[in-house]
């Protein structure tokens, strides 16, 4: 039995109902590492950024609790963990599991550079890859077949953090030190983010589970949990929220299904670590997206809000500055990139994954390919989302409209799912000149439609 461990935190930042952390400290003494690489903090944009810091200073936070300290430092795991690990004399690294492309090379090569084991465990999914198969043994491409075998899968029980001792870091290797001393100073303003704060806003939303499955599609009610960053970050282990939200009553079981989604993601990004780049159903790969100048400046208005389409501006608005999109809202916008723009999803994918603080390869390329029609299980293609017809349906009165587009407030409940058509009267009266203060849509959907309709059946001939 090792009797000194080394553990390194990645995107499970709590010591609660962690695995690695548990078998870690389950004698003996511990360390813990968090490795940060520059590169990769700023190709996670602002938000997500922000968010990983803090939620380093929350784990760095329960570490002092516990009675040690987190060692922070900057540069290439490949270097830093067996640097450390030898310096401390581990007699093993432990780390809980990753589904992509890129960790799994790391891990291969922290691996290969390590002269003592690394010990890994699954702690970001309730239940790992390649345990979830349909009777043929494989994993389903359908994912209520999925989900059915996922939700009758018993849960593991909660893993207990042991009693060995937590070692303290050395001298100038917090969190506070590190970033003062070599990170961008933009970069160095984070508020520990805990997992106490993570459980607590869990308890609050148990509050409120039972609607769920009535009220999650509402953008402007605020009804889903906001949890993904929790979960992104691992402040939450899901199989506890799973364990706590339990399945007796529909918006309990409703919400459950919505985590079997991640679950499936993460499954198929382990099956196919291409699922950023390459259609999941290759025939796909057959569509010419639109490509030049005019669809650069197309993606631009997208990208930025100005599409003439409010239900597609409001949440682009939204996204750039807050780094949050309802679920809802995500399908609306990223359908009218592919389907109305007719530009390739995996543009849309790359911008989401930078923006989004709960930006995520498997769920975000997983839902773009769902949204595209690319991915197995995903919508028919010829299913294109009407964006006014959504607008009336998901936010009937304006109301979440009105938060992100002030330019359109004072239009009337109806006139603002579509301005292009309200009477000017009414637009002069709510101030809106089509053009000026807001955009004409910058395409017709209804030809739209009919394009993107045509290029993928060509495509798919
Ligand atoms: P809730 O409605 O409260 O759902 C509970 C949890 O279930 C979420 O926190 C999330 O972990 C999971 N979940 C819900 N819906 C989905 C789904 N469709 N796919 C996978 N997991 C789901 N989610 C991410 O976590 N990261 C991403 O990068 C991401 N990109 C997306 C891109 C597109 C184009 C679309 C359509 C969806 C994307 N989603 C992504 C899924 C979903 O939109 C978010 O998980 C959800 O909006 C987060 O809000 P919430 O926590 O309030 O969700």
């Amino acid at each position: 039995m090792a009797s000194r461990a080394l553990v390194w935190f990645r995107r499970d930042l709590r010591l609660r109902d962690n695995p690695a952390w548990a078998s870690a400290t389950a004698h003996g003494e511990v360390a813990a590492l968090v490795v940060l690489e520059p590169p990769l903090l700023a190709a996670a944009g602002p938000f997500r950024r922000r968010a990983y810091l803090a939620a380093v200073a929350g784990v760095e936070r329960s570490l002092r609790l516990a009675g040690g300290g987190l060692r922070v430092v900057i540069g290439q795991p490949t270097e830093v963990v067996p640097s450390v690990a030898a310096e401390i004399q581990a007699d093993v690294v432990v780390a809980n599991s990753d589904v992509t492309r890129w960790s799994r090379r790391r891990d291969d090569m922290v691996r290969r550079s390590l002269d003592r084991p690394l010990e890994t465990h699954w702690g970001t999914l309730v239940h790992p890859p390649g345990s979830v198969l349909t009777a043929a043994g494989r994993l389903s491409r359908v994912f209520t077949p999925f989900y059915r075998r996922w939700v009758q899968e018993p849960l593991v029980p909660e893993s207990r953090s042991g009693q060995a001792s937590i070692l303290g870091p050395p001298h100038g290797t917090a969190l506070s030190d590190v970033c003062a001393a070599e990170l961008p100073p933009a970069w160095t303003e984070h508020p520990a983010w805990t997992e106490h704060d993570a459980r607590e806003r869990l308890v609050q939303w148990l509050e409120r589970v039972d609607s769920y499955h009535d009220e999650r599609d509402y953008p402007a009610l605020g009804t889903t949990s906001n949890l993904s960053a929790e979960l992104r970050f691992g402040l939450l282990s899901p199989r506890e929220v799973v364990a706590a939200v339990g399945d007796h009553t529909p918006g309990r079981e409703a919400y459950v299904r919505q985590l079997a989604w991640r679950e499936w993601y993460a499954h198929l990004t382990f099956e196919h670590p291409d699922i950023d780049r390459v259609a999941l159903r290759p025939e796909y790969d057959r569509i010419e997206w639109s490509t030049g100048p005019g669809p650069d400046a197309a993606f631009e208005a997208w990208r930025t809000g100005h599409t003439g389409y409010p239900i597609v501006d409001a949440p682009m608005r939204e996204l750039a500055s807050t780094g949050r999109m309802h679920n809802r809202l995500r399908m609306i916008t990223a359908s009218f990139l592919v389907k109305d723009l007719l530009i390739d999803w995996r543009r849309g994918e790359r911008w989401f994954r930078r923006i989004l603080l709960d930006g995520d390869i498997p769920q975000n390329a997983g839902n773009w390919q769902w949204v595209a029609g690319t991915g197995p299980d995903a919508a028919a293609y010829f299913r294109v989302f009407n964006p006014e017809t959504q607008s009336r349906r998901f936010d009937p009165d304006g109301e979440y409209l009105r938060r992100w587009l002030p330019e359109l407030a004072r239009l009337g409940s109806s006139a603002i799912h579509a301005p292009w058509r309200a009477a000017p009267p009414e637009l002069a009266e709510a101030g809106v000149r089509l053009g000026t203060t807001y955009p004409l849509p910058i395409v017709d959907h209804a030809q739209a439609r009919r394009r993107a309709l045509e290029t993928y059946r060509q495509a798919l001939a």
